[in-house]
């Protein structure tokens, strides 16, 4: 594959950007390794403390020049952005795939959420609207609007290596802000990938450098950026021990954070559920992106009437599934991102033998010439118990536990009975059951799906989930919200100055 355009053939490739301008890094020697074929990607030395002062000053200054420029002007930038993606579609979508592992047709789909996250910022940028409210007081007016907060960090993860950068970065620079960038230091070629992409709209319109700024690099970039007191918004896409590391060192400094972490979501299927639908959403939500989307169903809660039919079913399932080359469109599984990943799933397997758990289908690593990178490994199925430890953990790997309940109130109780509170879903046709799954008594996610597995959401609903996920809330709706500061305004034209709550002061 060729991507000659964003990674040099050979020698080091430039780790930091601040739009259309490049600079090396200093730091520490970062690979990156295809976990489809095992073969080098590229690779380049990662942000020092020195390349990071240099970002952030240069981010300042743009800062107050970006701030400036009418929110829909920024919105034809983002709109120039999107089809700048549009062009470079394939290309990115094929890096996507190459670098992080997940099929073609999900890379692509990460590159069209790209886009539709352009689309949904350009009309935003003529809708980021206060409310007006009636003063208690004669000749009084007062509203409220949204002022831009600053620097906004986005450290991101690496299975999502390009589509949470721009959740965040599109709505993020309508709103006014500038953007600083440190994604997955496991796919550092797609965030330099988009940096060159939009490089030339960047240019075409004479956007100030520190606008749009990559630094790439490990931890340690992440650990400055949630220290650093220039920056007051940290949105951080990652693991939960990784969010609660930065909701520490941001909130020591009172900064804001916008935090989007692990899940352990789980479908519900009733007695009412259509069974092919129910089926179908399991399988796809349990081994798409080989079990590594934050979103993936990692638990199917059976009714015991149809534990032993949609048993039979899954095990059918998993015997079609194909595994290999994850641009080869034929497969329906690619490898996990790295043999570290390997090792957490064979642990996780372990785990969970080792508290009773017995496997409908078993897990493997596969080996042999098309598996040579030593990531591919089996989707499997484990019979368990909701309370088991390993049950209550996200294991980033194709592992899927079922668990079988009696009535609709204890599957709601096992479904909410973990720390983790992203997305879930019921297949049911009966009313009552999916009105009751969507009320207060029901799933205490962030996402809460009928019919539809626990995956795949759309951009112009807000996304994010509770408890151990983060409580965070991006890309649709009115997420921009956390990207901005709000002020509310008094303006008196009276000719006295009355004060609020009938208070007498004369003087
Ligand atoms: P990770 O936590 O290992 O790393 C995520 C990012 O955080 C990386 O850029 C990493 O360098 C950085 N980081 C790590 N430790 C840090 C620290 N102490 N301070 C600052 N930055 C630090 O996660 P991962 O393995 O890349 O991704 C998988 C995880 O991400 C899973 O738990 C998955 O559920 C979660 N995820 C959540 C969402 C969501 O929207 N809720 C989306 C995608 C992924």
């Amino acid at each position: 594959m060729n991507f000659s355009t964003w990674i040099p053939s050979t020698g080091s490739s430039p780790a930091i950007c601040t739009g259309t301008h490049w600079m090396p890094g200093t730091g520490t020697l970062i690979p990156s390794y295809s976990p489809v074929d095992g073969k080098k990607i590229g690779e380049l030395n990662s942000a020092s403390k020195v390349e990071y002062e240099i970002v952030i000053e240069k981010a300042q200054t743009a800062f107050l020049h970006w701030r400036k420029m009418p929110a829909p002007q920024r919105g034809e930038v983002v709109r120039q952005m999107g089809e700048a993606f549009r062009t470079h579609k394939t290309a990115l979508g094929q890096l996507v795939s190459y670098e992080m592992g997940k099929s073609l047709q999900e890379g692509l789909g990460e590159v069209q959420e790209m886009i539709d996250i352009c689309d949904f910022a350009v009309g935003l940028s003529r809708q980021l609207y206060g409310l007006t409210m009636h003063s208690e007081r004669p000749g009084h007016r007062m509203y409220e609007q949204y002022h831009p907060l600053g620097i906004v960090g986005i450290i991101s993860a690496f299975n999502f290596p390009t589509a949470v950068w721009s959740w965040n970065a599109m709505i993020a620079l309508v709103c006014g802000n500038v953007c600083v960038w440190k994604p997955s230091e496991k796919t550092p070629f797609c965030a330099i990938a988009c940096h060159h992409i939009i490089a030339s709209v960047l240019e075409k319109n004479s956007v100030p450098e520190g606008v749009c700024n990559l630094v790439v690099g490990g931890r340690e970039v992440g650990e400055w950026l949630a220290a650093d007191v220039r920056i007051p918004l940290i949105s951080a896409t990652g693991s939960t021990a990784m969010g609660k590391k930065v909701a520490a060192g941001v909130g020591q400094r009172l900064g804001r954070t916008l935090l989007e972490l692990g899940g352990n979501n789980a479908i519900i299927i009733t007695p009412d559920a259509d069974l092919d639908i129910a089926i179908r959403g399991a399988v796809f939500g349990a081994v798409g992106t080989a079990g590594q989307r934050c979103t993936t169903t990692r638990r199917l809660i059976i009714h015991e009437s149809l534990y032993e039919t949609v048993k039979q079913k899954l095990k059918a399932a998993y015997g079609q599934l194909r595994i290999g080359n994850p641009l080869d469109q034929q497969n329906h599984v690619g490898p996990l991102i790295d043999t570290d990943a390997v090792k957490r799933y064979i642990a996780a397997i372990e785990a969970c033998k080792a508290e009773g758990g017995r496997f409908l289908v078993e897990g493997a690593v596969l080996s042999g010439p098309d598996f040579s990178s030593g990531c591919y490994v089996q989707p499997c199925i484990a019979e368990a118990m909701p309370q088991y430890r390993i049950v209550q953990e996200e294991t980033f790997a194709p592992l899927l536990y079922l668990l079988s309940y009696k009535t609709i109130d204890e599957a709601i109780a096992i479904q909410n009975g973990v720390p983790q509170g992203l997305s879930s879903s019921i297949m049911t046709l009966n009313l009552r059951e999916a009105e009751l799954f969507l009320s207060p008594e029901g799933s205490d996610c962030g996402i809460a799906n009928v019919n539809i597995g626990t995956s795949g959401a759309e951009i112009g609903g807000a996304f994010g989930g509770e408890k151990e996920t983060g409580g965070g809330r991006e890309s649709g709706s009115d997420s921009w919200k956390a990207y901005m500061r709000r002020q509310t305004n008094t303006i008196n034209y009276s000719r006295s100055i009355p004060l609020a709550q009938g208070i007498q002061f004369d003087i």
